[in-house]
């Protein structure tokens, strides 16, 4: 049995996130702190944070994965906006170790015209400071994959592995983006490149590091450097290659989080389709 879960989210109150996960069969969830596009940070009243801890225990839906806000920008070389990320990742990871939730997901930075070089010594500068403020005891971070558009850091295995590398002894990890890989360049629609993908891994980073799956299909076509998530089989990834993750002898034992619009109710069809696609 594979585990497929979703994004759900998290207004009004955080522990609803396990109910908009069983209300469409999620054996998994990841949400967000703060909405995605605001900095607004929200004390979380005692009470909210016992509920959440309660049905955390009681809903028999895990892992539980947080996302950060698409904002923070570890990777800026505007001393502001770099500040204020730093800051802003402490607060979030520091509710996620209160919380006990298994992994916090980062978009680690783009450089916007500056080198990678630059981008990636930034990075590290930036999560030096985060680790000096956090020990990662409860939650494992996770740098993902990113599709390289604005000049995405991470969009190759290689800035992933330089990027987690140094902190190598910390609970830190990878979650790979099916959209994202096959958008960076990563020809993961063909049995071939997906083992040649796998091999670049194995070469790279290490498959151990790989904790979540964002399992989303692409509007753009291979290779495109674009960010657009789209419904599973309907883009241009296509079933074969989420076969071939659902049924890979290490990919399949990780959680698939799906990220695809909000439509209706395609999140329960999206994980039907995935389900349908798993061998016994
Ligand atoms: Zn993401």
């Amino acid at each position: 049995m594979v585990n497929i879960g979703t994004h759900v989210s998290s207004s009004k109150s955080i522990d609803l996130v396990f109910d908009r996960g069983k209300e469409v069969g999620a054996k998994s969830i990841q949400f967000f702190l703060r909405s995605p596009r605001s900095w607004q940070w929200i004390d979380r009243k005692e009470s909210e944070k016992e509920n959440f801890i309660n049905k955390k225990l009681s809903y028999n839906i895990n892992p539980v994965i947080v996302h950060a806000s698409y904002l923070f920008n570890l990777a800026s070389s505007d001393e502001e906006l770099f500040n204020k990320s730093v800051n802003s990742v402490i607060e979030e990871l520091k509710l996620c170790e209160e919380l006990e939730i298994e992994y916090y997901v980062i978009h680690a930075g783009k450089t916007k015209g500056n080198s990678k070089e630059y981008g990636i010594k930034r990075i590290l500068e930036g999560l030096e400071k985060i680790f000096s403020k956090v020990s990662l005891k409860n939650t494992t971070f996770l740098v993902e994959t990113l599709a390289g558009q604005s000049g995405e850091v991470g969009a190759t295995l290689e800035e992933i592995k330089q990027i987690i590398y140094p902190f190598e002894n910390l609970k830190i990890g990878v979650c790979l983006d099916t959209c994202h890989i096959f958008a960076a360049g990563y020809p993961i629609h063909t049995e071939e490149g997906f083992i040649s993908f796998k091999n670049k891994l194995e070469e790279t980073v290490g498959v151990e590091k790989v904790k979540v799956i964002h399992c989303n299909d692409s509007k753009t076509p291979f290779n495109s450097k674009r960010d657009r998530h789209e419904h599973i089989g309907k883009g241009y990834i296509g079933l074969k290659s989420f076969e071939l993750f659902l049924n890979d002898k290490d990919f399949s034992k990780l959680p698939f989080i799906l990220e695809t619009p909000k439509e209706g109710n395609m999140d329960i069809i999206n994980i039907r389709v995935l389900n349908s696609l798993v061998r016994p």
